[in-house]
């Protein structure tokens, strides 16, 4: 794969599948009709970068006669099932060999694929990251929606950067994605690290809509994982609640130990009661406190394991 020398940018749609065969016809339909209807606007060596992630059904074989039939369907197929995220960093990585800018959206194209336009028409002045934002979440179900919004809001008070609304369709340019892969950590949450990466953004707004084909490879346990997963690679938050936790037993231990001399003063204490209590309060503060300053170890230790670049360079001039 070549970059292409003209001067207009190569794009590249990368679309992760997990047995999505019933979807992909009409994907590529859809998908080919955005690159024509852009054909000004990008090169012609732009293409479709399907990344099967480890498929069981006929996805792979799907794929490879899309490519026999028109070169502008390429593919990658992971040997095994390594879930969404390391599906889409596997399609950035691929597809940074080749294009300038490039698109994440997934299989099923609940995300409006027509913005793509106005995606490639704000990098090209001069964003890095454009940001797919759900205007409604109409054609989600009621609990899809609540625990999405939820999982916002908590995300947001416990610190961790994220955009309200926004999956995993965005656009990148070739420098925001080539930062994105310097980022080698395994516990992927990319909607929380391209936030980190510091380049100028922009968001376009659509409605989701409905599944075209086939049915959502997120059940409930696999997306309460996923939310863990972001709230515990970002925030550290947890583990500052365990030590003022902690510290707030200690000083309920002492409220407590201040109404028992009150009560010896005033010759109306209960025997046994004081020194039961206030050990159960005082011993839980300090093995909270104990485990909340150990945890801040363990954190620092999983933040530098990590390795995360120290910083990204934005501009320069030498
Ligand atoms: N996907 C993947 N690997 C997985 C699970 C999902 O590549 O292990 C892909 C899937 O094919 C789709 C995208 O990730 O293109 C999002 O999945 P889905 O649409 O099922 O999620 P939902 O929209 O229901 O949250
Ligand atoms: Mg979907």
């Amino acid at each position: 794969m070549v970059k292409e020398s003209d001067n207009k940018p190569c794009l590249a749609i990368v679309v992760p599948c997990y047995n999505e065969s019933p979807v992909l016809e009409q994907t590529t339909e859809r998908l080919l009709a955005v690159l024509e209807g852009m054909s000004e606007a990008v090169s012609p060596g732009s293409r479709i970068l399907y990344v099967d992630d480890g498929s069981h059904d006929a996805t792979w074989d799907v794929i490879a006669q899309l490519h026999g039939r028109d070169r502008r369907i390429a593919g990658i197929s992971l040997a095994n099932n390594s879930g969404h995220q390391n599906a889409l960093m596997a399609g950035l990585a691929t597809a940074a060999r080749f294009a300038d800018l490039i698109v994440t959206i997934d299989a099923d194209l609940q995300d409006d694929e027509t913005v793509i336009n106005d995606m490639v028409r704000l990098a090209q002045k001069g964003n890095d990251i454009v940001y797919g934002i759900r205007r409604s979440r109409a054609s989600d179900t009621w609990f899809k929606r609540t625990t999405a919004q939820s999982f916002y809001r908590i995300m947001s008070c416990l610190g961790a950067k994220t955009v309200y609304n926004h999956a995993d369709y965005r656009l990148m340019t070739l420098r925001a994605a080539r930062t994105l892969l310097c980022y080698e950590e395994r516990n992927l949450f990319l909607r929380g690290l391209i936030p980190l990466l510091g380049y100028r953004t922009a968001q376009v707004n659509y409605d989701r809509k409905e599944r075209q084909a086939g049915e959502s490879k997120y059940p409930l346990a696999k997306m309460l994982g996923f939310a863990f997963e972001g709230i515990t690679s970002f925030s550290m938050s947890l583990v500052h609640m365990v030590l003022w936790l902690g510290i707030l037993f200690l000083l309920i231990a002492m409220g407590i130990s201040i109404w028992v001399a009150t009560c010896l003063l005033l010759k109306k204490a209960i025997t046994g009661w004081a020194s039961l209590i206030l050990s159960v309060w005082f011993c839980s503060g300090c093995i909270l406190i104990g485990l909340g300053i150990v945890g801040e170890y363990v954190g620092k230790i999983y933040m530098e394991v990590k390795r995360r670049p120290r910083y990204n360079i934005k501009d320069e001039r030498l």
